[in-house]
This record gives structure tokens, C-alpha cells and sequence, in this order.
């Protein structure tokens, strides 16, 4: 799972989600870190497909926080993408909802929240490779 992937198209980047699920379980968090349009919610997508999620994953713009129920556990969605800071995020009570004990938490913008997540997390950072406007650097770590 650890490790540098390059994907050649939201497609690429959601199997590579998929497969991802495998290693995960109830408990874990994984941190999504990456500017606009790397496919942060393209990736949620596909992890979410992959666990048996029946609806569709966007981006909500007046939540925080979505909860989906996949078949053998659940997924919370975290944006972050409108807090000013970490201390917004704990003063709406977010802090409580990072770790699951029935589900897997996916956040993302993840490096405005870093300092409260816990040390176990999985970080992935995505970033834009300038040669072709599809092709993105996932590192997981
Ligand atoms: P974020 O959540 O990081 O802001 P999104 O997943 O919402 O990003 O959007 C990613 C955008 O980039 C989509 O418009 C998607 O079609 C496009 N895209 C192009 N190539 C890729 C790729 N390799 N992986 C993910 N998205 C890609
Ligand atoms: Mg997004």
C-alpha cells in the first residue's frame, strides 16, 4: 500500500482506491492532502464504490461530514476544504468523529486538521504532473 503511483485518469486514480480497501479496516484514518482537482473526492469515490456504498460520493458544500454504509463497515467522509484553521474544526465538535470504531474515515484537506490526527494515519499526498493535465503522483505514506 505505501508507496509513489502515477494515474493516467480519474478511472486510474479510483481503482487504485479499490485495491486500497483490502488493507484497511474499521479504526484507520487516512489523510488526503493535494491542491484543488487532484483527485482527492475522485479517490473517496472509488474507495467508496469498492466497500459496497450505494450512493454517490460528492463534495457537499454546508457539511463536514458525511457517513456512508458500506457492507462491512462504514465510510466518514471529512472535507475540510472550508475551515480557516484546526481550531474551527475542534470547536464544531469535528475532533471526535476522526477516529471510527465502525468505520474508516477518509479526510480531505487533511494538512489544515495534521496536528490532531493521529499518529497511525495514513497520509496521501496527490499532486498535478505537468507533462499531461490527467496524470497525477500519489504518495502514500
Ligand atoms: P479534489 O477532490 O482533489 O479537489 P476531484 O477528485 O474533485 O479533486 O477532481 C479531480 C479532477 O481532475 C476531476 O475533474 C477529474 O476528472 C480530473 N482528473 C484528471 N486526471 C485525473 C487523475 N489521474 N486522477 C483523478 N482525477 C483526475
Ligand atoms: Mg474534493
Amino acid at each position: 500500500m505505501f508507496g509513489r503511483y502515477i494515474t493516467k485518469s480519474p478511472d486510474e486514480t479510483k481503482e487504485l482506491a479499490s485495491k486500497f480497501t483490502k488493507d484497511i479496516s474499521q479504526r484507520d484514518v487516512i489523510a488526503l492532502i493535494g491542491d484543488l482537482g487532484t483527485g482527492k473526492t475522485a479517490f473517496t469515490q472509488g474507495f467508496a464504490k469498492a466497500i459496497g456504498v450505494q450512493e454517490s460520493v460528492g463534495s457537499p458544500t454546508f457539511k463536514l461530514i458525511s457517513e456512508y454504509q458500506g457492507v462491512s463497515f462504514s465510510l466518514y467522509h471529512i472535507d475540510c476544504y472550508r475551515l480557516k484553521n484546526v481550531q474551527q474544526f475542534i470547536n464544531i465538535g469535528g475532533e471526535e468523529y476522526i477516529v471510527s470504531a465502525n468505520g474508516v474515515t477518509i479526510i480531505e484537506w487533511a494538512d489544515i486538521i495534521e496536528e490532531i490526527l493521529p499518529d497511525d494515519t495514513i497520509k496521501i499526498h496527490f499532486k498535478r504532473i505537468f507533462d499531461d493535465l490527467n496524470h497525477r503522483e500519489i504518495i502514500v505514506s
